[in-house]
């Protein structure tokens, strides 16, 4: 894409001459196009929860004079699944908002692995099909803050348990590397192919997994390394087609 700035004009053969600016715009075209299909894709995720929340307070209104029918605790059921799920999005949109402003604070206090999994587990997306096994040292302490982390181990956890749905079993491995502590999360998924790899962190990116329609916004593993990166830590990926992902972080140790 180009985007030409200036004037035709005749010169005295007669032929068509151009004056002014071209500039490559290809890549600002990219990130329109990504924005774009970010907006309907995020309209798209809001609307199905919305949609279904809906559908159960339109039952529930005609069955409001029957409160003993037994279909009642299932709608209220499907409608806190729904605005639990539009919470999360909006959460993702508002934290990006504010990474993007740089208003992204950080509140540090000296947790366990334990503390922080038992803060985790409530938001954890399992859904009963999954087991999440902790290696390591569950009293190693981090020096972080802590709700910021369980935001990132609950949005690799879910990651995993979202694109790699046959695996039973997803292993949170926790490594005291003496400079710092190193969390990370391992699913026997179909893996990530190298080309994609480096656009895993950026945001609104997605795989396209033809046929496979999974919901998200592209925003969860963005998030995840503004995060680390604000504790002045690292995050990556070991990854195998065919073999499975490890999503891994480091947050450096409190010196004394
Ligand atoms: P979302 O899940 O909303 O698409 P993320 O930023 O969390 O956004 O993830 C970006 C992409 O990385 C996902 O679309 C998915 O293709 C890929 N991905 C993340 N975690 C895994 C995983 N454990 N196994 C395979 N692919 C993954």
């Amino acid at each position: 894409w180009v985007r030409a700035t200036g004037k035709l004009y005749e010169d005295v053969s007669g032929q068509s001459n151009f004056s002014g600016i071209v500039q490559d715009i290809t890549q600002r075209k990219n990130e329109e196009q990504r924005k774009d299909d970010f907006l309907s894709i995020a309209s798209h995720e809001l609307k199905t929860p919305v949609t279904s929340l809906k559908g159960a307070l339109q039952l529930l209104d005609r069955k409001k004079n029957d409160l003993a029918n037994p279909v009642i605790p299932r709608l209220i059921a499907q409608a806190n699944v729904s605005v639990n799920k539009i919470t999360y999005l909006i959460d993702d949109l508002l934290n990006t908002t504010r990474t993007n402003e740089g208003q992204l604070h950080l509140n540090y206090t000296a947790f366990t692995i334990s503390e922080m999994l038992d803060q985790c587990c409530n938001h954890l997306r399992m859904g009963g099909k999954h087991e999440l096994v902790v290696q390591g040292d569950r009293s190693l302490k981090m020096w972080a803050d802590e709700i910021r982390i369980d935001q990132v181990v609950v949005n690799l956890v879910n990651n995993a348990a979202k694109y790699a749905p046959d695996a039973r079993t997803i292993y949170l491995i926790v490594e005291d590397l003496g400079a710092s502590v190193k969390v990370s999360v391992k699913d026997n998924g179909p893996g990530i192919s190298p080309d994609k790899v480096a656009h895993l962190f950026d945001r609104y990116y997605r795989v396209d997994y033809s046929g496979v329609q999974y919901s998200g916004l592209g925003l969860g593993l963005y998030i995840s390394a503004e995060i680390i990166k604000k504790h002045q830590g690292e995050i990556g990926v070991d990854t195998e087609v065919g073999k499975g992902s490890t999503f891994w972080f480091t947050v450096p140790s409190r010196s004394a």
